[in-house]
């Protein structure tokens, strides 16, 4: 009789998935090649939808209780519901800095982050962290934390001068669909010297659908994409880089 080996197919922990922001049927969505999930907050109210609907999917999914720096402007009036998040959640995040939107000022932003890092201080809990054309003033904020407790890049986009410098703070650096698109030539070279023991993966769901995807929403399934592309650049096997990434989420978690 011949001998049929069952390939098992890669697995992957989707470190970011705002499956909480969609109208997806979450029990019908293909989770096949989900290791788990990590389901950030943007607020105080999907922070605590992240919670909710964390225990209820058919994969394991860990959650985060953040407010983004889209919103940092509502920090005051959310602050003491997000302390409450906070305490319970298994990270923090997502908060951060973006200066490409400018939605919140740039100082309700920073007071935003470090409002954040200390929490991440105070409760050893993970970070993550949208760090968007700010890659100077996101770097002087976390460098006085990093040691403390792990940090997530989440979306990295940096070229080769921010990756060095960032690597040297011992974060971690999460890859999204970005890293598929043509336009993503910087980022390609950058991630060429991420340690391993350093690199994640993410869809961002429902944003940034891997470049043969774009334009529909982003679900979890299609990480895959994203893998393929990091493990080409990291001249891996797929299945080394699932384990890697699993093991460097694991170890964030302290799993
Ligand atoms: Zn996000």
């Amino acid at each position: 009789m011949k001998e049929t080996a069952i390939k098992q197919e890669p697995k992957w922990v989707d470190t970011h998935c705002h499956l909480q922001l969609t109208d997806y049927d979450l029990l019908s969505l293909n989770y096949e090649n989900i290791e788990y999930l990590i389901l950030p907050g943007v607020d105080a109210e999907s922070s605590k939808k992240a919670k909710d609907i964390s225990s209820k999917l058919p994969v394991p999914a860990y959650w985060a209780a953040g407010l983004h720096p889209h919103d940092a402007k509502n920090l005051s009036a959310q602050k003491d519901e997000l302390l409450k998040l906070i305490a319970e959640a298994d990270l923090i995040g997502e908060t951060g800095l973006d200066y490409y939107r400018d939605h919140s000022s740039r100082e309700e932003q920073r007071e935003n982050l470090t409002f954040h890092l200390e929490r991440a201080k105070e409760f050893r809990k993970p970070i993550i962290i949208h760090c968007r054309d700010s890659f100077s003033d996101t770097y002087d904020l976390i460098k006085n934390y990093a040691d403390d407790f792990p940090v997530i890049l989440h979306s990295w986009t940096g070229g080769n001068k921010w990756t060095k410098k960032f690597i040297e703070l011992g974060v971690y650096f999460s890859l999204s669909g970005i890293l598929t698109y043509e336009t993503a030539k910087d980022l390609k070279l950058s991630v060429k010297q991420i340690p391993t023991n350093r690199l994640l993966v993410e869809t961002d769901t429902p944003y940034l659908a891997p470049g043969q995807y774009k334009g529909q929403n982003n679900k979890p399934e299609f990480i895959v994409e994203t893998a393929k592309k990091l493990a080409e650049l990291k001249e891996m096997t797929l299945q080394d880089l699932s384990s890697i990434t699993i093991s460097n989420t694991n170890t964030i978690l302290s799993r």
